[in-house]
């Protein structure tokens, strides 16, 4: 994208009406940092959404939001109780970057390397976007496909809610990278609903080595009813392999993605399980 023109409208329905009103000949800026790998140089005007007051994050009932506009190193220093999210937003590029990118735009627009995508699945994140009033997708229906999709007549994500774990949940995230700035080789996360020691529910997700993030429902059906223990991780993480096409990526084939997909998903379930046992306690 070239950008040619910028406004900072006052409020949400006013950058709305900027961005209707252009049409293809606009775009939502958050963070920017995007524009790096957006290669066409078509003008554009650039809206910027930075101000409106969607940089936050709050407890709200089950949930936590998120504003749009927050930027990743404020999730990575946000602490609360029954709080993830900030394991996998430190292991996101640098420091730099992370003070810039938004949430938002980690999932407006997916790109293969998306971290975020794979723990908002895992968790059953929700989605809200605001056209003429606020509409709410869970994450299966967000990222069933590229959300970009969503935003080109003027729609603005506004908020992120992630579920507050409960007691009897584990979360375990896991981001190969060959250096720690770099892109992600495989990303795993996953979150397991404990009744004692048996899984009465799995959620995991993958991204970076499949064309895009999903759930691995062979792994999760794997997995409920039994014991949570590492020969059950085992046998389920083995499973991946019939649930998308490997690919080779960051310089990989397909047959080694998928070999570090079922390690990476052996620990992420060992961290999942620890997790939760911890907070059993
Ligand atoms: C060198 C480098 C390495 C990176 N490595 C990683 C990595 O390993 N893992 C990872 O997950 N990320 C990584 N990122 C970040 C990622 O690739 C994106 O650049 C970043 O998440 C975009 O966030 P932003 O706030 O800068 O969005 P922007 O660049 O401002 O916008 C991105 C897109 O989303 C749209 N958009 C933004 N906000 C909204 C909204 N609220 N509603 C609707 N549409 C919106 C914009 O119009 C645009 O199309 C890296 C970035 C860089 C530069």
């Amino acid at each position: 994208m070239k950008l040619c023109e910028f406004l900072r409208p006052a409020s949400l329905s006013a950058a709305r009406d900027n961005l209707r009103e252009l049409g293809t000949k606009g775009m939502i800026l958050a963070g920017g940092t995007a524009l790096h790998f957006m290669q066409d140089h078509t003008p554009v005007t650039a809206v910027d959404i930075t101000r409106l007051g969607l940089s936050y994050i709050r407890p709200d009932g089950n949930f936590y939001r998120i504003g749009a506009t927050t930027p990743l190193s404020d999730i990575q220093r946000y602490r609360a109780p029954r709080w993830a999210m900030h394991e996998i937003c430190r292991r996101i590029s640098t420091h730099q970057i992370r003070n810039v990118s938004t949430i938002g735009g980690n999932i407006c627009r997916v790109f293969p390397w998306a971290d975020l995508p794979v723990v908002l699945l895992a968790m059953n994140a929700r989605m809200v976007v605001y056209s003429d009033h606020e509409n709410e997708y869970s994450a299966d229906e967000y990222f069933a496909t590229q959300p970009a999709k969503r935003f080109l007549d003027g729609n603005i994500l506004t908020s992120v809610k992630v579920p507050a774990l409960q007691a009897h949940h584990g979360f375990g995230s896991v981001k190969v990278s060959r250096t720690t700035a770099a892109f992600s080789m495989v990303t795993i996360a996953a979150v397991l609903e404990l009744d004692g020691s048996i899984i009465q529910s799995a959620r995991i997700a993958a991204g970076s080595a499949i064309p895009f993030p999903r759930r691995l429902p062979n792994v999760e059906a794997a997995l409920v009813g039994k014991e949570a223990v590492s020969e059950v991780f085992k046998e389920a993480s083995t499973k991946a392999a019939r649930d998308v096409p490997w690919r080779s990526c960051e310089g990989q084939s397909p047959e080694y993605s998928q070999h570090l997909a079922e390690v990476s998903i052996l620990d992420a379930l060992e961290r999942a399980a620890t997790f939760a046992h911890g907070r059993a306690e």
